[in-house]
């Protein structure tokens, strides 16, 4: 599928919200959240001040708003509501929105996504992962294959816009069990799917099990074999890979993400979320009590790091080259100048003659049977400080 690389043109700002709040911790995870809910109440009054203490950050139009996590579906939906009322009277917020909740199946039931579909939530992101109970209890997933299949099923009744997660690599996930993964996915009617290989992330129980010898690590082949027919399967049923790990069909691409890909900027709020504002990053400590206690004596729990012209132009690339629109030629040097577009293109030869890069409307694009190497191939176009 070819799209223009201008496809989407417009860089549009968006608010993330970190819920910090898990019932149970997953094997593999690293992101930051509690499985103690005792503070959810005062995290979100946090939360709340701190969009307010915020507000004059960000005075473009937002154009989306994404509630993370953590597990944003253990808000009830007032709760939901609440906060997307405080941003509209504290923000510039377009008509229509794009508001994204993730949801676990095991909270996703009957009765809330009933009351979710009254809310201005209009699309769902579901961390299935897997319909398999063997996968589901290796991760340590809070849901089992019947709520997985359950909560598919339900939403699709509720909602048109549906996000699916879906892991792979999993050492004893076999060919045929990720297959029919897909297959079940492609029963429901979800319009986006967002798969990722599992990683061993430093620190995590995953980690420690492998050093232990109680599991197996995953291996790189399998992943691969994994992402291949992820590929060719998706594109069978009309899914465009815009990104490496997310497909989606026609009109309902992540706006949110797309726009972190592009460059917009974003504001993130909740404890340990990251914010950008053209020039800079920025990201709140990840410890619930620290930032409760920052937040209520009205001092910003953030960390600042501006960007070196190299650190942007790498974020560039390491983002650009992931995306089906490549990177933008024409933005390095309206950004940085000519010099910078010579050095990226000096860096890229290599991987232009080997044909894994091609430029195209001046935009270096990565091909799809290439993707599996895409970290690699960023690392080498890389600039460094001189
Ligand atoms: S539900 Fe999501 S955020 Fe929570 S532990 Fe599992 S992977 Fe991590």
């Amino acid at each position: 599928m070819y799209l223009r690389p201008g496809f989407i043109l417009r860089l549009m700002a968006g608010i993330y919200i970190h819920i910090p709040f898990c019932k149970q911790a997953c094997y593999y995870c690293d992101f930051h959240f509690s499985t103690s809910l005792k503070n959810k109440d005062s995290i979100l009054s946090a939360i709340e001040t701190e969009l307010v203490l915020r507000k004059n950050e960000i005075r473009d139009t937002i154009e989306t708003i994404y509630f993370g996590g953590g597990t944003p579906s253990l808000l009830n939906t007032s709760e939901i509501e609440r906060v997307i009322n405080l941003i509209r009277k504290n923000f510039k917020v377009t008509e229509f929105p794009e508001i994204t909740l993730e949801a676990n199946p095991d909270d996703l039931s009957k009765n809330k996504l009933d009351e979710l579909s009254r809310t201005p939530v209009n699309r769902l992101s579901i961390g299935v992962q897997s319909f398999f109970d063997e996968d589901l209890s290796y991760m340590n997933r809070a849901h089992n294959s019947r709520q997985a299949m359950a909560s598919m099923e339900y939403a699709s009744k509720w909602f048109d816009n549906i996000s699916m997660d879906l892991i792979y690599g999993i050492p004893q996930l076999s060919e045929e069990r990720w297959v029919k993964n897909l297959e079940y996915t492609f029963d429901f009617k979800v319009e986006h799917i967002s798969s990722y290989a599992l990683t061993v992330e430093p620190k995590t129980a995953l980690d420690h099990f492998i050093r232990k010898g109680k599991y197996k690590a995953p291996s790189e082949a399998l992943a691969e074999k994994h992402f291949k027919l992820l590929q060719e399967l998706t594109g069978a049923k009309d899914f465009i890979q815009y990104e490496i790990s997310n497909f989606g069909r026609k009109g309902y691409f992540s706006t949110h993400n797309t726009s972190y890909w592009k460059g917009a900027k974003y504001l993130g709020v909740g404890p340990s979320a990251h914010s950008f504002d053209g020039t800079q990053r920025s990201w709140n400590v990840a410890n619930n009590a620290r930032y409760m206690k920052s937040i209520e004596k009205g001092e910003l729990p953030s960390e600042i790091e501006k960007l070196t012209v190299e650190d942007r132009i790498n974020e560039m690339i390491m983002t650009g080259i992931r995306t089906i629109w490549g990177i933008s030629i024409e933005d390095i040097v309206s950004n940085f100048g000519e010099t910078y577009k010579n050095l990226l293109m000096q860096q890229a030869e290599k991987h232009l003659k080997t044909g894994s890069l091609y430029n195209r409307e001046n935009h270096l694009i990565l091909k799809p049977e290439k993707y599996f190497l895409a970290d690699g191939i960023a690392s080498d176009m890389f600039l460094i400080k001189v």
